[in-house]
């Protein structure tokens, strides 16, 4: 069954985004999978704000009850404490499926968990969205084009993944999840839409989960040595968390399937992001070279012109300008004035 709210909402979007005389636009009922987490958290506010009811399913494996509590005493706002990797009953119009750790010191701690999280908790989502009549939204990655082979990434890239590696759990993972949301669009006609999301940071990541940004981040705040591992010459493209929820609100709501890159073209090696971070917080802070970890992709950057072809999205906010946005929350995070929700 399709919800009615749902189908005045997506009048409202045929007639250019207005609302149809005599149709008041009503909020849709959404799940945001993943939803204490770090995007989730954000995306979470951002659908509040624009007046839909979210029902957020966490396990709380990485996420926090802190990056939502703000929004407990709202009526159209819910938390369940649930892992997708066992089925689940509700009635939704949309499903941004985000749950699945991200950062590699997170998901290789129990690789089978991430895998089974990948294919069997989307595998749920999928029904649930079949059942339902929902509109289905899977966030995958650019690890889905491994240590890739063509610079920049195009979506049409099929990739270079080493499908026994220590981080196949998640890139494979990812790989599978796409292909099961495919089958499901084909086979059973749910609507679909796929983000293949790049390096994203900003407030409210994990002060110690690993992830380059947040490592730099914290060890400059602390006064220790920033980390680069390996000769530090490889790339990333580094997106601030605003401009991925724009793009992840755009494409649900856009007509189109994807897959879609959704990152920022700025491209970094690691030294230069230590240098960023050497001037945005400390000048003297030292640098320490740790050896690599196995399998590490050598460059990576989005080709978005499909996006801003199909979407009308690209990123606002350039490195610099996100950078000092993260680290007051850092600090204020690491050096404890009790302020919780970075918003
Ligand atoms: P995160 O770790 O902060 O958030 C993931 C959330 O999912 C957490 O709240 C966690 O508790 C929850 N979760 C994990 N396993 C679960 C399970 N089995 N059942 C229920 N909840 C579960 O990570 P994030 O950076 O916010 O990433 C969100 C999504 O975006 C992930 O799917 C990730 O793969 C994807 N992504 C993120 C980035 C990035 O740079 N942040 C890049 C590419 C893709
Ligand atoms: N599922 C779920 N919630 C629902 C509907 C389905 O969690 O509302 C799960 C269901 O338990 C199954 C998976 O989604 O494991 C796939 O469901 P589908 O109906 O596509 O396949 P089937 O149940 O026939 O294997
Ligand atoms: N990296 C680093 N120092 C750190 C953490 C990571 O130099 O303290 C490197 C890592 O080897 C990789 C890049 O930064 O080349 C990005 O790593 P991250 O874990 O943030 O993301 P991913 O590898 O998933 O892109």
């Amino acid at each position: 069954m399709r919800y009615k709210y749902y189908d005045q909402h997506r009048a409202g979007l045929a007639a250019g985004g207005k609302i149809p005389l005599g149709l008041k636009r009503k909020g849709l009922r959404i799940v945001v999978t993943g939803g204490a987490g770090f995007v989730g958290s954000h995306l979470v506010d951002r659908l509040i704000a624009r007046g839909d009811s979210v029902i957020v399913v966490d396990n709380f494996f990485t996420g926090r009850k802190e990056n939502v509590m703000h929004h407990f005493k709202n009526p159209r706002f819910e938390l369940i404490r649930h892992d997708v990797v066992e089925p689940l009953l509700l009635e939704v119009d949309q499903i941004y499926h985000l749950a699945c750790p991200a950062s590699p010191v997170h998901y290789k701690h129990n690789p089978v968990k991430t895998i089974k999280t990948n294919v069997v908790g989307t595998l749920n989502m999928l029904g649930l969205a079949k059942r339902v009549g929902a509109r289905f939204l899977l966030t995958s990655t650019s690890e889905v084009y491994g240590d890739p082979l063509q610079h920049p990434q195009v979506e049409t890239y099929w990739g270079n993944v080493n499908p026994i590696g220590v981080r196949s759990c998640y890139d494979e993972g990812k790989r599978t999840a796409e292909t099961l949301t495919m089958d499901y669009h084909r086979g059973a006609g749910v609507e679909v839409r796929i983000a293949r999301i790049f390096n994203t940071y900003g407030p409210r990541m994990c002060i110690d989960d690993g992830r380059v940004v947040s490592n730099f981040v914290a060890q400059a705040l602390r006064k220790e040595p920033l980390t680069v591992y390996g000769d530090g010459k490889q790339t990333r493209s580094f997106q601030f968390v605003s401009d991925l929820v724009e793009g992840l609100m755009r494409l649900m709501e856009g007509e189109h399937v994807g897959p879609f890159n959704l990152g920022n073209p700025g491209e970094f090696t690691m030294l230069e992001l230590a240098q960023v971070v050497q001037e945005t917080i400390d000048p003297n802070a030292r640098i320490e070279f740790r050896p690599n970890t196995e399998d590490d992709p050598h460059k990576r950057k989005p080709d978005i012109t499909k996006a801003k072809d199909l979407l009308g999205w690209e990123p606002k906010i350039s490195l610099r300008k996100g950078l000092p946005m993260m680290v007051s929350d850092f600090s204020q995070r690491i050096f404890g004035d009790h302020k919780e929700n970075g918003a």
